[in-house]
């Protein structure tokens, strides 16, 4: 192969009197000095849309307007369609190396002039503090970027046996048609992978970022023109969903949609694709990626201090946004009782969200009212609920961020709402169980949520982790033995899961790329 195995993106520390953290400082400075005008971008030019305006604000200090972005009315989002269509011929004509240099590009340009641009952006307006920014926007992001190039190399070297007088060939081609893709405000790497994977592979995109992530997204769509991409391959559209994907998915090219999200919003697009089957010229390709009820199951012979850091880690990082998060965990009584339960109350307390941008606090806060207001709402339930007692947080503040405290609900019963429904906040839940429980309390893990995103097991017991990974094989689709389940990494840890969770077409991955082309089996006769 030409492209040499990529290796990951070293994670930078931003360390106190470092100049890599005076560098993001100033920048955060200037990111913050004025209102940004947050556009659409359709045909390689720059766009306002014509519906409401609506504000974009940091969560951890609403007051703070980062920017406007517009509502793409229908005939725009139907602009953005007809521009991908266009751009398709001679996009998906260009040679893959050529295709390539634009994504290597854009990688080196995220790795070095706008590592801080797009890592403050990200900072801003999704309340990421430094640390979880950084192995997002920049290192997964360019992890994601050569990787797939990587990939891809490898899908297009794939060729099918010949013999004398007869030659096999395939044409790995793009899909017949476009692609939609929808990213959610979480990890501003997904933002970039979605719409770019499909572009790799030789198709047009149509773009549609969640509205609280627009200010990084329109850093992402300058660096990708930067990056020299030309204009139609990758539209980008702004404003809430529902009315821009009518108008989208009502088009007889739609190909395909590269989806991370909610389950209940993936399920309603592919009700749609269903519904609207026949309208199609091809069966679009549904690739998504969607919720989670991420488990850790610790066994009485697992390590108390490996656990407690994993669950309050893996519960409270990012305040709990990530699909990957731990919102429930089993704990055997003889280690919870036995010193756990201190640990993790001790480092839970220890635990400060603030302001993102003075780079002293743990988090931040929660995205908007919308999921603030779904956490108080799990406080207020649980506050007369006997079978659940709040072990610590449960308690928010909206005064000048959306902040929801670490929380830890005990809960008595098994099947309780907290260990079945995901709240996308930094709510984790317990169930403690007698030691001689385990495989039980492993079986009834394994399907009491309508999900299989991640999940841990924490042993030092080798039968007892043999046994437990058998009972959950299809309980997670990313599964972590002694170790936290969030944080995959691109290149070690493809990521994705099954049921309630999608379609586990592994992002950053060859597998995720195969769902991007349609071959052409071609047989010569000599
Ligand atoms: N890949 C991320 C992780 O492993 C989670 C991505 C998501 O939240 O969708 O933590």
């Amino acid at each position: 192969f030409t492209v040499p195995t990529p290796q990951n993106e070293p994670v930078k520390g931003y360390a106190p009197g470092t100049p890599e953290r005076a560098s993001l400082q100033a920048k955060l400075t200037e990111l913050q000095a004025k209102e940004h005008d947050l556009d659409m971008y359709i045909s390689g030019e720059w766009r306002r849309g014509n519906g409401e305006a609506i504000k974009v604000v940091q969560p951890h200090k609403h007051s703070h307007v980062l920017g406007v972005t517009h509502a793409a009315t229908g005939a725009q989002a139907a602009e953005a369609v007809a521009a991908a269509k266009a751009a398709k011929r001679e996009w998906a004509s260009m040679d893959f190396a050529d295709r390539a240099a634009i994504f290597l590009r854009a990688a080196e340009l995220i790795a070095g002039p706008y590592r801080d641009t797009l890592n403050g952006a990200t900072m801003l307006g999704q309340s990421k503090t430094a640390a979880q920014t950084e192995i997002d926007a920049a290192c997964e992001l360019i992890d994601f970027l050569r990787f797939n190039v990587h990939f891809a190399e490898q899908i297009y070297a794939k060729q099918a046996q010949s013999s004398a007088g007869l030659w096999n060939r395939t044409d790995h081609r793009p899909l017949d048609g476009f692609v939609y893709a929808i990213t959610p405000f979480n990890f501003t790497a997904i933002a970039g992978n979605l719409p770019t994977a499909p572009a790799l592979m030789g198709n047009t995109v149509v773009w549609k970022p969640a509205t609280t992530q627009q200010f990084a997204a329109n850093f992402l769509v300058q660096i990708l023109e930067e990056a020299g991409l030309p204009g139609g391959v990758i539209n980008m559209v702004t404003g809430p969903g529902p009315e821009i994907s009518d108008v989208v998915m009502a088009d007889p090219d739609l190909a395909g949609i590269h989806f991370t999200g909610s389950t209940r919003v993936f399920q309603s697009l592919w009700k749609h694709v269903g519904e609207n089957i026949s309208s199609y010229r091809s069966y679009p390709r549904l690739v998504g990626e969607t919720g989670g009820k991420d488990f850790i199951i610790a066994h009485p012979s697992a390590n108390i201090d490996q656990l407690a850091v994993a669950m309050t880690r893996g519960a409270f990082e990012y305040q709990g946004q990530k699909c990957s998060a731990v919102s429930r965990t089993y704990m055997p009584r003889s280690l919870w009782e036995g010193g756990l339960k201190d640990q993790v109350l001790d480092i839970t307390s220890q635990i400060k969200y603030g302001d993102v941008t003075d780079f002293d606090h743990f988090g931040g806060a929660v995205i908007d009212e919308r999921a603030y207001a779904k956490h108080t709402a799990l406080f207020k339930r649980v506050a007369d609920d006997k079978e659940a007692t709040v072990i610590a947080g449960g308690t928010a503040d909206d005064s000048v961020g959306y902040f929801v405290q670490p929380t830890i609900i005990e809960a008595t019963n098994p099947e309780h709402e907290v260990f079945t429904d995901e709240y996308f906040g930094p709510i984790t839940s317990v169930y403690v169980f007698d030691d001689s429980d385990f495989d039980s309390v492993v079986r009834q893990a394994a399907d009491v949520a309508p999900y299989a995103l991640t999940g841990g097991i924490f042993a030092n017991d080798r039968a007892a982790i043999a046994r437990a990974s058998e009972e959950l094989r299809f309980a997670a689709g990313n599964y972590y033995i002694n170790d936290k389940p969030t944080g995959a990494v691109v290149g070690q840890q493809p990521f994705g899961g099954s049921r309630g969770s999608g379609t586990n077409d592994k992002a950053g991955s060859w597998q995720n790329l195969v769902r991007w082309i349609s071959p052409r089996s071609i047989k010569e006769n000599f």
